[in-house]
């Protein structure tokens, strides 16, 4: 039996301590426990990697404080489109969908496309037929819906944020504003099995069917045995062209870079060199897990059989 190891996010950003309340800064790191102990408990009792960020990644989906699933963002046509991925590291067989809405948690329809669908990644209304095929379970537009995602979408929305060539400095701005709120797993089980999955809403006021890195594999999502798992959260537009989470395990299988160094490279060099803000968790095979961010903040947490245990918010 090897040292396993589960670690999680929640989102990063411009999070900082003087804009929480004790109550809401409580109220994360406790949804942030509780998911983390849910996928534990399943590595502990000799689960899969896989099993164990499925049910973390459900109790995440299922809380209106992060940005997936329940409580997702809205799109510039004030609707819940949502993002999942998922990828098994012992087989490198992968699961997305993207713009899916009424899903409850879209992270089972990931597995599910992984598991029976014959394809990778399915889009919009293919993938919400496929849900019912399945018997996914939906739910109706309200159970989506937050006030607090509704009114920061109302704030923006008769601007055009996403225009990045005319507006990028507005975009910027926005997103220092607004914090990432995706939220991911990664877990290292007894057997030495990796695997991830990332779950979002993507980002506010978002158009014209854009889809961000979270269910991207190689860019916000990639398990590989012989690696690491990796689950990012930041700027999707600049994850998705650095490649983020596949360039870790490059870095470490043709430059033997530890799991922590590659994760360095990748968030602190190669995406500030483009702007990208955000951060990634991370295990690799022996159980090592590593939590890097550029940003300001980020919702994070691991818990490792060696009885190493954290849960944090703030740099
Ligand atoms: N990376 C996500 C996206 O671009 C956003 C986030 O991490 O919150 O869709």
């Amino acid at each position: 039996m090897s040292r396993f190891t589960l670690a999680i996010h929640g989102g990063a950003g411009t999070i900082l301590k003087e804009d929480m309340t004790p109550e809401l800064e409580l109220a994360y790191l406790e949804g942030l426990q509780q998911a983390m102990n849910a996928g534990y408990a399943v590595l502990e009792q000799g689960g899969s990697a896989l099993n164990a960020i499925k049910a973390t990644i459900v109790m995440l989906e299922d809380n209106m404080l992060f940005n997936a699933g329940r409580g997702s963002v809205f799109t510039k046509k004030g609707v819940q489109e949502m993002d999942a991925a998922v990828m098994d590291g012992s087989s490198l067989e992968a699961g997305a969908v993207t713009g899916v809405r009424n899903v409850r948690n879209p992270i089972e329809l990931a597995m599910e496309v992984m598991q029976n669908s014959n394809h990778v990644f399915l889009s919009g209304k293919g993938a919400s037929d496929f849900a019912i095929k399945q018997g996914i379970k939906l739910e109706p537009d309200e159970y989506f819906f937050s006030q607090f995602r509704y009114d920061q979408w109302k704030a923006i929305r008769d601007s055009d944020t996403y225009s990045l060539d005319h507006t990028h400095q507005r975009l910027e701005e926005l997103m220092r504003d607004k914090k990432f709120g995706t939220v991911g797993a990664v877990a290292c089980d007894q057997q030495g099995n990796i695997a991830a999955a990332t779950s979002t809403g993507g980002m506010t006021n978002k158009k014209y069917g854009r889809i961000g890195d979270s269910p991207i594999i190689g860019a916000g999502t990639y398990a590989n045995n012989t690696t690491c798992g990796i689950s990012c959260t930041g700027h999707g537009e600049m994850f998705i062209r650095a490649v983020a989470a596949h360039d870790v395990s490059c870095l470490m299988e043709y430059k033997g870079l530890s799991l922590q160094k590659a994760m360095e490279v990748v968030v602190h060099d190669k995406l500030m060199a483009i702007g990208g803000e955000g951060g990634m968790i991370g295990v690799d095979s022996e159980g090592n897990a590593a939590l890097v961010f550029n940003s300001q903040g980020m919702y994070r947490g691991y818990k490792s059989s060696d009885g190493n245990e954290v849960v944090a918010i703030y740099k």
